[in-house]
């Protein structure tokens, strides 16, 4: 079994005979049972742990990932989906009863979960492996067929991904096209039933306007700026830990990273000095010479982020720590800067790098104010032991997901629903939430004696009439 391998030349750019296998296959696809579907699941498993290692190697050889690193949000976090649907999807494909009201007595009614049919998923290079297999099991688990499209980025892991699937999947099932934008404008210009997106917000439109020519559903999992909070009651010592080690984790090219921090301006001083010391406990005193600090994925990546950098030094920008940037490695230093200009371009674009501007407030709904004025970011997090701040931050600001006293990590939370708000993504995923996105929920509606409803059909009499009123 091989999934299909294709270069991304123009003459290759029909993925018709592909899209009307899946087509043709997808009844077939959509009868198995949780124990069929499971079966599948383990064996993407096992596929997934075979090729641990080589997947290893391929994430070092695409920037540099840390081994570690490679098992704990890529291998993991894939793992950890499979086992959770594996675990509920009986529960998950079961018929949902609900109850009759009065007017409708004498039929029952439930809920059916049935599958969207053929899907696309088109995944970004930041965590190559995972974004494109983490969907899959979704896709798998609620009875569909799929193309998945990987970065052109990160292509040792799509070699990787293509072997993954290629073990698992015919390709009628699932497949992998790798190749990068006329690749993924060729499939969309196909008229997929659901479109699982991951990437930037303005790709993001790009894609919802080719899904609209079919209709097709979509889940659009976008990025944003997502801020983080300190407030004046803060456990600073804890925060800076958990920013830095959220923050410089794959070199900060991650959607939900802290993009920037927001400080009560009492402990302002105290944050900076306490970042800069995790910083040198995570990756030492010279970063550069860590093996647990990734790289940039390519020169444009390395040279946007640095001249942000530059552009906010020119205005004024205090850099506190790091700041280093050797284009030859693809290196940039986790760097912490300071009195940012809110019109520079590293407050206004996504930075998506080791970059952290701090900037400072001295009343709380300053902060909110700043939050409620941006884009609704993918996430925010907020470190406080006040619990009104706590409850006025969340009620007060909108976004994808929020962590109280931590960040990043309500993404490993199989329980909890992840994606965005309008720029930041549009439906969720994982566990449940990842099934239902792949996933129509058909109301079937079953007349089993006569209804009082049919009483009231025309004509209307007077007194079907007062009835009605
Ligand atoms: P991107 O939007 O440039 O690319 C993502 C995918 O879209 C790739 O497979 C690419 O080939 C394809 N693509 C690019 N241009 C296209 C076009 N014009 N038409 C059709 N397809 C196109 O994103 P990226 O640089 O790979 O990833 C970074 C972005 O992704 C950041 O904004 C980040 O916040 C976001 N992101 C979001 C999540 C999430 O779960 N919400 C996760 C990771 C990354």
């Amino acid at each position: 079994m091989t999934s299909i391998m294709t270069a991304p030349t123009s003459d290759t750019l029909s993925f018709s005979p592909l899209f009307q296998q899946q087509q043709a296959h997808q009844y077939k696809v959509a009868r198995a049972t949780a124990k069929e579907r499971s079966r599948k699941l383990r064996l993407l498993e096992k596929a997934v742990l075979r090729y641990r290692p080589e997947l290893q190697e391929a994430l070092w050889a695409d920037f540099r990932k840390p081994k570690a690193e490679v098992d704990l949000t890529e291998v993991y976090a894939v793992l950890s989906e499979i086992r959770h649907a594996r675990k509920n999807l009986k529960r998950w494909m079961k018929a949902e009863r609900v109850p009759t009201p009065l007017p409708l007595l004498g039929s029952r009614s439930w809920i059916v979960r049935e599958p969207k049919g053929v899907c696309l998923i088109i995944s970004p290079w930041n965590f190559p492996f995972q974004l494109a297999i983490g969907p899959l099991v979704s896709a798998i688990a609620a009875g569909n067929t799929v193309v998945i499209k990987p970065s052109e980025h990160t292509p040792a892991t799509s070699a990787v991904i293509r072997k993954v699937v290629g073990a698992v999947f015919p390709e009628e099932e699932a497949a992998v096209v790798e190749g990068g934008v006329e690749t993924a404008t060729a499939l969309l210009s196909l008229p997929f039933n659901h479109i699982f997106f991951t990437g930037s917000p303005g790709v993001g439109k790009v894609v919802m306007k080719a899904a609209a020519r079919h209709l097709a559903s979509v889940t659009l999992e976008l990025g944003g700026k997502s801020p983080v909070i300190v407030d004046e009651t803060a456990d600073i010592q804890l925060a800076a830990k958990r920013i830095a080690w959220g923050k410089f984790l794959n070199s900060g090219q991650i959607c939900i990273a802290p993009d920037y921090v927001l400080v009560h301006e009492s402990r302002a001083a105290e944050l900076e000095s306490a970042l800069t010391e995790a910083i040198a406990q995570l990756y030492g005193a010279e970063p550069s010479a860590s093996a647990d600090l990734g790289r940039m994925v390519n020169h444009s990546h390395l040279q946007r982020v640095a001249g942000y950098l530059e552009d906010a030094r020119q205005r004024g920008a205090r850099i506190v720590a790091g700041g280093k940037v050797d284009e030859e490695q693809k290196y940039m230093a986790p760097t912490i800067v300071c009195g940012v200009d809110r019109a520079s371009a590293l407050m206004q674009e996504e930075i998506f790098g080791p970059v952290l501007p701090l900037l400072t407030f001295a009343r709380l709904e300053e902060a909110i104010g700043w939050v409620q004025q941006g884009e609704k970011p993918l996430a925010l997090y907020l470190y406080s032991r006040d619990k009104k701040n706590i409850r006025e931050v969340v009620r007060e600001t909108r976004a994808g997901g929020t962590c109280v006293n931590n960040n990043d990590v309500h993404f490993m939370h199989p329980e909890l629903p992840f994606g965005g708000s309008n720029n930041s993504g549009i439906g969720k995923s994982h566990g449940w939430y990842g099934f239902e996105a792949f996933s129509n929920a058909r109301p079937v509606y079953q007349q089993l004696l006569p209804g009082a409803l049919e009483l009231l059909s025309p004509p209307y009499t007077s007194w079907k009439q007062r009835l009605i009123d």
